[in-house]
């Protein structure tokens, strides 16, 4: 059966038993494209009748953590190792993959801010609808996996996408927890609107999306963590053996700290055209009050450095990688740790349902 949505198609048969490469093609003719399609992976891996996961990773292009991920559990992920299915899509964007860039050269799309994605509206919309009327109503399980991208770092941490409702936090929660990221960012439902994750939580998936390091760059560190949160989601889900899971390295997971990244985060803007020296590194927290950047003016040594300073305490979040500023760049954000009990409230959960540091 073919799956299409748009400009977008697959003849990849999802639904045998079997261990199977092939790709999903989207059609955009311009001149470079006239007589082509752009092509972009997808596979499915599935060993039995148990529950399936679908994990992507390239919806920004310039964020590689996730794409070598997505990949490795291709390789190393044999039909005797699943249990139930496995769908992975490693490169989503791939025209912003190729141009190494967070969006789309054809189109200008992002896709996180495609879904739900309306057909023949441009070839990043194609693609969100694609992955949300192809490949998600077929998943209980959904991951997309991020990085900063060349603009920001992140710490290491799932996204929680805090939804109206309790049982999907409750989900939501529980895929945290198994993934053991060393933070989890907590999410208002305002602040996701055309992402990935909505769409997946309305399909009806249970939903974990995560930030692995950033700067463009590839760490070993976020490498290392996602992988093993991968293996230990795959397992905990009954979608891979847990013996598989152990034997390509899952160990148990580390308790995860939850960061607010809702109103109460502290976001350090600059207001001048300037050189930026930072003065906190990344995990520090920082009180309220606390000098975090150093600004000097691009062209002119006489003028004084200005200091801007925490206007609320957190934990040094998210950075911005390029020192060069302009009015409205956003510099850093602090999150405030968030404790059992607000923790519980955010997520409309009771306190014994929720689990912290
Ligand atoms: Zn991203």
């Amino acid at each position: 059966m073919m799956l299409k949505f748009g400009t977008v198609s697959s003849s990849l048969d999802l639904e045998s038993h079997g261990r199977r490469a092939g790709t999903f093609d989207l059609v955009h003719s311009d001149n470079r494209h006239a007589f082509s399609s752009i092509q972009s992976p997808l596979s499915v891996i599935r060993g039995g009748d148990g529950p399936t996961a679908l994990i992507c990773a390239g919806n920004h292009g310039d964020e590689y953590e996730g794409q070598i991920i997505v990949r490795r559990l291709f390789e190393e992920l044999d039909v005797s190792d699943v249990v139930g299915r496995l769908i992975l899509a490693p490169a989503l964007n791939m025209p912003a993959v190729l141009n190494k860039s967070r969006v789309s050269p054809l189109d200008g799309g992002n896709l996180n801010r495609s879904f739900p994605g309306e057909a023949f509206s441009g070839p990043t919309n194609d693609i969100a609808g694609f992955v949300r009327t192809q490949l998600m109503p077929q998943a209980d399980v959904a991951i997309d996996l991020h990085s900063g991208g060349s603009a920001t770092d992140y710490l290491d941490c799932a996204y929680f996408c805090v939804s109206p409702h309790k049982a999907r936090n409750r989900q939501t929660q529980e895929l945290a927890m198994v993934m053991g990221l060393a933070n989890t960012f907590v999410v208002p439902l305002s602040d996701t609107t055309g992402d990935f994750d909505t769409a997946a939580l309305e399909a009806g998936c249970a939903m974990l999306s995560c930030e692995l390091g950033g700067e463009g760059k590839i760490s070993r560190r976020a490498l290392e963590a996602g992988w093993q949160g991968m293996l230990r989601v795959l397992s905990h889900k009954n979608i891979i053996t847990d013996a598989t899971a152990v034997r390509l390295g899952a160990t148990s997971a580390p308790q995860t700290r939850y960061l607010d990244l809702g109103e109460n985060a502290c976001v350090i803007t600059a207001q001048t055209h300037a050189l930026v020296e930072p003065l906190v590194g990344m995990g520090t927290r920082v009180d309220k009050g606390q000098a975090v950047a150093r600004l000097r003016d691009v062209h002119r040594l006489d003028a004084a450095p200005e200091e801007l300073v925490a206007t609320s305490g957190g934990v040094v979040s998210i950075r911005r990688t390029n020192p060069i500023v302009a009015p409205g760049d956003h510099l850093v954000v602090l999150c405030p740790e968030l404790g059992k009990s607000e923790l519980a409230a955010r997520l409309d959960l009771e306190e014994s349902k929720v689990s912290t540091p």
